[in-house]
């Protein structure tokens, strides 16, 4: 019995942090991935990112970024370097991202949360200013991720691996924004609500690797485990994988402005 094979955009991904990065991509390309999106996170990731897109032309397209879970590394230069690098190669980004706010008490202690909103508010007036969409991290800090993207006046913004509220969702929706659906799809109960509650026009798939998943078994995940990701979404939405690839690619495309 064959596997039918669907064509498939990872639009998140780090692939800079992704070991046996060849066959990793060797791999993405077999399972029918056509397209994964790199995610930079500070100025050392964000240049490797580059490198790696140069050498994966056509298949690798760099997004740039600035993490909050980064900041608490960097001191005030760092970032206006990390800033400056992004626009420096801002033609050559798909994407903004990864950027945001994150909540949770470690990360506040790192870089607390005025110092997160002032690097998320001057970066995404970087995306804004270059029409560029956003990848967000709004982990616990879903309103405050929402009303700054919203302010900011960006277009287009993936809230990735949305596990927030319902309330917040309805907004994310109603402004044309969209979330993207990671391998927790699976298991993930937030994660499960708000992939049923996002219509498929507004849904993006991504892995995130190499992020670890699972419940009783681990993995680490890579490209090819997008087809997770496909699959899980298509049982959660009780429609065929086909129509959910296709779907998600499509929006993928115009997210991105891929061609
Ligand atoms: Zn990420």
């Amino acid at each position: 019995m064959s596997v039918e094979v669907f064509k498939l955009i990872d639009t998140h991904a780090h692939l800079d942090e992704v070991e046996d990065l060849d066959r990793a991509i060797e791999e993405a390309k077999q399972v029918g991935l056509v397209t994964v999106i790199a995610v930079g996170q500070d100025y050392e990731s964000n240049l490797k990112i580059l490198d790696i897109s140069e050498k994966h032309d056509g298949f690798v397209y760099p997004a740039l970024g600035l993490h909050p879970w980064s900041l608490g590394n960097m001191d005030a230069s760092k970032v206006d370097l990390t800033l400056q690098l992004i626009e420096d190669n801002i033609e050559k980004a798909v994407g903004i991202g990864e950027i945001g706010l994150d909540y949770d008490k470690r990360v506040i202690a790192a870089a607390d949360k005025e110092r997160q909103k002032e690097a998320f508010k001057t970066v995404l007036e970087l995306a804004r200013r270059y029409d560029k969409p956003v990848s967000v991290h709004a982990r616990y800090s879903w309103k405050d991720s929402f009303d700054l993207v919203k302010e900011s006046g960006v277009k287009r913004a993936v809230f990735h691996w949305y596990t927030g509220f319902s309330s917040v969702l309805r907004e994310i929706i109603a402004e044309g924004y969209f979330i993207s659906a990671t391998p927790a799809t699976e298991y993930h109960d937030e994660h499960r609500r708000a992939v049923r509650e996002t219509p498929l026009e507004n849904l993006l798939l991504e892995t995130d690797c190499p992020v670890t998943y699972g419940r009783e078994t681990k993995y680490q995940a890579r490209p090819a485990d997008i087809v997770r990701s496909l699959r899980a979404v298509a049982q959660l939405k009780g429609a065929e994988e086909q129509t959910i690839a296709h779907q998600t690619t499509h929006n993928a495309v115009a997210f991105f402005g891929l061609t």
